[in-house]
């Protein structure tokens, strides 16, 4: 079955028994998410009565690699490689009429109120309220080409969003609009199934549109619909779809706000989204990503994983896995495995995963006995398998993540280090201690009761 919208997604996680429901009053200040925090990586959770709303928030609605796997219609071992191909194969959508659309049951274009959904505050510091798992949709002002991305949006006033737009594609596209003195419509898509929130975090070049990714995965699945006030198409499956435009040359203070590195990005003056429109589904479901929690990294992390992947393959072809780790944000920290059949090739592996995202700033490459996914496996390797000096890779000042406290803005150092075995090692010089039988020891039949 392929899951094609929030809905379809929620019935297999109440089948599943993998979902918690919140009966009581909880806040949208704090409450809310503290709830949601303490079952990040164990439940998704819906919280039926906001306080002050009739509208229900869910979270967490993807919390480890395995429900993500199951929201893939595949294995953890197989994700990435059904991802890659998804990825490699984008599928232009088709469309369908706004009667035929459930988004655009509702459309209010007056007395805009973006607190008349229930956005909530995350963080204690955090400068507001905030919108996180929107995915933002807009078009190359000049190609026409789409993009699809997450940002934090920050509520600013009944009609306002303040957004930080890192140095990607819609950057790009913000730039050249700006540059004409023109507002770049977007619109905001909440509400939304695994598939096509884990498509919207591709590592594509620019041009690639993530929704073709979408429908890849979901076999031809993805429909689409046409905005009310912006030339835009939104999945016509959505909860919610905010229609807006970004502001040239219009700035306010957005931030701070508690981030995937678990420190607050500051606040400064950012762009500005000025809402046309809010268009919902009858009874919509609001969804909220918690800063941090696995939903957060792992959205990130599986489709960051896959390009890593891919592009270790094109220099080690004997790569063996990949993986972001959960204590590296699953950005930060790469830990490669290879069967090395070649002398320096831990190093190349070293020089793709730094090209694979620009977040990424420590790798470790191991041998395939290593269990990447084990962190006192990889710590043992590097512990007994390297020797800084020759083993490491050091380069100064490339661009990593603005959000990493430790860069200067972005500027950061990045390490690589191979902890792979040398091939000329002496015979059993490297050998690891087993106990024969070990394995198929059933301890049940040895202990006494
Ligand atoms: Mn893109």
């Amino acid at each position: 079955m392929i899951i094609n919208s929030l809905r379809e997604w929620l019935k297999y996680l109440e089948k599943e028994e993998k979902i918690k429901h919140v009966t009581r009053e909880v806040d949208l200040n704090f409450e809310l998410s503290a709830i949601a925090k303490k079952l990040d990586g164990v439940a998704a959770v819906k919280f039926k009565n906001p306080r002050g709303y009739k509208i229900p928030v869910v979270s967490n609605i993807v919390y480890n690699r395995q429900i993500f796997a199951e929201a893939m219609g595949t294995s953890v071992d197989n994700m990435i490689k059904k991802y890659g191909i998804a990825q490699n194969n984008p599928l232009p959508c088709k469309s369908v009429s706004a009667s035929e659309a459930p988004v655009m049951e509702n459309v209010i274009t007056s007395g805009i109120d973006l607190m008349k959904l229930p956005i909530p505050m995350h963080h204690e510091k955090d400068g507001g309220h905030y919108i996180t798992a929107a995915l933002l949709i807009a078009k190359d002002p000049e190609t026409g080409e789409r993009n699809v991305s997450i940002h934090r949006l920050h509520v600013l006033s009944k009609n306002e969003l303040g957004i930080l737009i890192l140095p990607r594609h819609l950057s790009h596209f913000y730039q050249k609009a700006e540059a004409k003195n023109q507002p770049l419509d977007i619109a905001l898509v909440i509400g939304v199934d695994p598939l096509l929130l884990l498509a919207s975090q591709a590592i594509v070049p620019l041009g690639v549109d993530e929704m073709e990714i979408a429908n890849a995965l979901k076999e031809g699945k993805q429909l689409l619909v046409k905005c009310q006030t912006v030339d835009l198409e939104v999945p016509s499956e959505a909860e919610i779809v905010i229609e807006g435009k970004l502001l040239p040359k219009v700035r306010k203070m957005e931030g701070p706000f508690g981030e995937f590195p678990k420190y607050y990005g500051p606040a400064s003056q950012k762009p500005v989204i000025e809402i046309t429109a809010i268009c919902h589904r009858d009874n919509p479901i609001y969804h909220t990503i918690v800063p941090a929690t696995n939903e957060h990294l792992l959205l990130g992390g599986i489709p960051r994983e896959t390009t890593l992947y891919e592009l270790v393959r094109q220099v080690v072809p004997s790569v063996k896995a990949v993986h972001l780790t959960r204590g590296g944000t699953c950005r930060y920290h790469a830990v490669i495995s290879i069967d090395k059949r070649f002398e320096g090739e831990g190093k190349n592996a070293i020089f793709a995963a730094f090209t694979s995202s620009q977040e990424v700033k420590h790798v470790v490459v191991v041998d395939s006995d290593v269990d990447i996914f084990n962190m006192e496996d990889v710590e043992w390797a590097i512990a007994t398998r390297c020797q800084f000096c020759k083993d490491s890779i050091v380069v100064s000042a490339a661009l990593g993540s603005k959000l990493d406290p430790s860069t200067s803005n972005g500027i950061s150092d990045k390490v690589g280090i191979d902890a792979t075995v040398p091939l000329n090692a002496s015979e059993g010089r490297f050998e690891r201690i087993r106990i024969p039988g070990e394995e198929d020891i059933k301890l049940a039949g040895y202990i006494d009761n």
